[in-house]
């Protein structure tokens, strides 16, 4: 469980793939944008999937009434690449906004509240940064900056 080189774009498909059925359930639609070729970066491989992993229940959860559609896509930057973890759902408030990276927060019943707080310091531990942009009513968009 360390560093090494890591096709990014099979990283996602392999997420996308582990995702499917569980949006299954829900009524989800699932969308997978790559490019035609597949980054190369040094990174911790089971972290990074951790991440999207979480990023994408938070949105299927955000998402669980009446479903909708979860993108994921995957972007080169002039620095390395950016992921991008889109939803449908009902978007955050901004005074949800303002707290939701912060440890055990959460809005849900039986939710930890850690799931964004460990995002974030793994993908700043891969010198990369993790942020969203949000409308409420329409969905919410985290997106994963990493370097080359
Ligand atoms: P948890 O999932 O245990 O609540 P997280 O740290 O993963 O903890 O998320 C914190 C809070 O951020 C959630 O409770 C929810 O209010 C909000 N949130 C995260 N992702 C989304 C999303 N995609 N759409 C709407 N709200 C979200
Ligand atoms: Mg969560």
């Amino acid at each position: 469980d360390a560093m090494e080189e890591v096709r990014i774009a099979t990283l996602l498909h392999n997420t996308y793939t582990l995702l499917q059925s569980e949006a299954n359930l829900k009524g989800i639609e699932i969308e997978l944008r790559l490019p035609g070729f597949d980054p190369l970066l040094t990174a911790n491989a089971n972290r990074l999937k951790q991440v999207l992993i979480n990023l994408a229940r938070n949105a299927m959860e955000a998402m669980c009434e009446g479903g909708g559609l979860l993108t994921l896509i995957l972007e080169e930057t002039a620095e390395g690449v950016c992921l991008h973890v889109q939803d449908t759902g009902p978007g955050i408030t901004p005074d949800h906004l303002a707290r939701i990276f912060n440890p055990f927060y959460t809005t849900k019943n039986t939710g930890t509240g850690l799931g964004l707080s460990i995002s974030k310091k793994i993908i700043e531990e891969h010198n990369g940064t993790l942020q969203v942009a949000t409308e409420p009513g329409k969905g919410t968009t985290f997106y994963i900056h990493l370097p080359r």
